[in-house]
């Protein structure tokens, strides 16, 4: 997610761009995806595909050694719902593969990926808009428009020690909707700083691309080239 001080000034610096915006498109966050001034017409309704796999595969089954905290399949996030029936992450192929080389590169520092949330069904992001009361629509993504992890092509996730599985600290917790959570802010300790950018460099290094408000959140560097999709975990 980022929080909703991101999302006003993503929307902010685009309207000073002169770029126009229906209403809540550009507010939107993670659960809530990041503003999309791509090319896709703003207001164009997706039509999420549905059926069959859409190339997704789960994160396990091309690393077992990852490990997963998957917060929506627990009451343990911001909803404090239970979102996902079941605790998987999938994500494309071509993106799984790279958080796997980013995973495997880190090992020889004694870490490794925790991830909290990867492909979501459109269906979920649908659900959180319409469960969400409006004063607070800013902080959940446009279904209208869909998501970067509902096309399976963002991640969520942090470091942890490869040890003993416990994850590292960083400067803020998973969906802060503070200003902890952006990647410039310097007023974590110097650890936290550090591992931020130790999380970075290795997505980074692999085709993901940061988004600027919130540190745990990815998108692989082709997710333009993928559909938004609405296939449910049980399908998978
Ligand atoms: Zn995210």
């Amino acid at each position: 997610m980022d929080d909703l001080l991101s999302a006003l000034h993503s929307r902010r610096t685009l309207v000073q761009a002169g770029v126009m915006l229906p209403l809540a498109v550009g507010l939107t966050s993670c659960a809530k995806d990041p503003p999309a001034p791509e090319k896709a017409p703003a207001v164009a309704d997706v039509v999420p595909v549905r059926g069959g796999t859409a190339g997704l595969v789960e994160l396990i089954a091309v690393d077992p050694s990852i490990q997963l905290d998957l917060r929506y399949a627990t009451t343990n996030n911001f909803t404090g719902r239970v979102l996902y029936k079941q605790a998987r992450a999938f994500m494309v192929e071509p993106a799984a593969k790279a958080v796997v080389r980013a995973h495997k590169a880190l090992a020889p520092q004694g870490l490794g990926l925790s991830i909290f949330d990867a492909y979501r069904p459109w269906a979920v992001t649908k659900q959180l808009w319409d469960a969400t009361e409006p004063a607070k629509l800013d902080y959940v993504a446009n279904p209208k428009r869909g998501s970067r992890h509902n096309r399976g092509c963002a991640i969520d996730l942090t470091l942890c020690r490869l040890s003993h599985g416990a994850q590292l600290p960083m400067p803020s917790g998973f969906d802060d909707f503070s200003e902890r959570a952006h990647r410039n802010y310097m007023g974590g300790t110097a650890e936290e700083t550090a591992n931020r950018a130790t999380l970075e460099k290795a997505m980074v290094d692999q085709g993901f691309i940061g988004m600027s408000n919130e540190w745990w959140h990815f998108d692989y560097k082709d997710w333009a080239q993928y559909p938004v999709l609405d296939i449910a975990f049980e399908e998978l």
